[in-house]
């Protein structure tokens, strides 16, 4: 891969990625990008489309489980100032791919601006939010979208505006390779009533998610109608346990990992559940975290 070189700067050779996810299991990728501006991106992802190089885009980390043997290719973070970039101009706050979505909300409730308070106590950044369509009771990311700036695996770039986006639960229309920057629509709102908001939200997420513990959120999918972590609790696997990967007492939907855990243990166990819970209810559980 000699014509990666030009990029031997910003390129770390079989970096480890367990402690960029919050599962803390998983093995290297082949290089790991730390690009430090949009047009070094784009000539990495441009020459890495010509050299037909496999590459993928980290977030947060929080949905994401890394296997046991790693990534080949080139992997890309968005840790660079130019890629966490948020500003206001009247209800409309511009958000870069790589801004964490807890300063999203904070800038935006800072200036009394509601909507996205919805999304409080989710982990991660703008780029995988918007992936995944990440949201809970209270609504989702994707309505409050106005615009997208994305970069394709072939290096090009472009603006998707509302009537090219369609989201649904946990899905998104957004699956090109980037989410350099996204608009968000909100309304304005009394900041006391949206402290408020944000101060349920977070009572509920800490009394029902352990959150204290190495997880990726949801595993799976809550099937049409029904509840994926209720089906579970149902299966009798509460506490379940494989190698270091157990199902979370608190929420039957999360797996947490201890310090010994492999992906192969969280794998393992994410199998046992879907056969479990088939043969019990004939319910087919799709994950919701995302496997490399
Ligand atoms: C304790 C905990 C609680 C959680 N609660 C919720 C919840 O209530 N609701 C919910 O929806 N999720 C929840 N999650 C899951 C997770 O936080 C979200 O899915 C989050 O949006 C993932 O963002 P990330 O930046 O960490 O993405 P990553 O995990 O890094 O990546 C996930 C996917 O997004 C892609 N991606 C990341 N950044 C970009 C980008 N800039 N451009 C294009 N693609 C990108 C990646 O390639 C990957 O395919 C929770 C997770 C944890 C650990």
């Amino acid at each position: 891969m000699s014509s990666l070189d030009d990029f031997s700067d910003i390129l770390k050779v079989d970096e480890p990625l367990a402690d960029y996810t919050w599962l803390k299991v998983g093995g290297p990728a082949q290089y790991l990008a730390d690009p430090q501006s949009v047009e070094q991106l784009q000539s990495l992802v441009t020459r890495c489309h010509e050299l037909d190089v496999p590459v993928r885009l980290l977030g947060g980390g929080s949905n994401l489980l890394v296997r046991d043997d790693g990534v080949s290719g080139v992997v890309i973070q968005l840790s660079a100032p130019c890629f966490s970039e948020i500003s206001l101009e009247g209800t409309v706050v511009t958000a870069s791919g790589g801004a964490l979505l807890s300063n999203l909300i904070s800038e935006s409730v800072k200036a009394g601006l509601g909507g996205l308070e919805v999304l409080t106590g989710i982990p991660g950044t703008v780029g995988g939010a918007l992936h995944g369509n990440a949201g809970g009771r209270g609504g989702d990311i994707g309505p409050l979208v106005k615009s997208v700036i994305v970069l394709t695996a072939k290096g090009e770039i472009f603006t998707r505006k509302e009537d090219e986006l369609s989201f649904e639960y946990r899905k998104s229309s957004v699956n090109e390779l980037v989410v350099l920057k996204a608009e968000f629509e909100l309304q304005e709102v009394d900041t006391d009533e949206l402290t408020q908001r944000i101060r349920k939200l977070w009572i509920t997420k800490r009394s029902t998610q352990p959150l204290s513990h190495q997880s990726a959120g949801c595993i799976f999918k809550n099937p049409r109608g029904l509840s994926a972590g209720a089906l579970i609790e149902q299966a009798g696997l509460k506490g379940t346990q494989v190698g270091g990967a157990e199902i979370s007492d608190r929420h039957a939907n999360f797996i947490v990992t201890n310090e010994k855990a492999t992906a192969d243990d969280v794998l393992r166990l994410i199998e046992l559940i879907q056969t479990k819970v088939s043969d019990r209810f004939g319910v087919d559980l799709e994950t919701e975290i995302n496997i490399w």
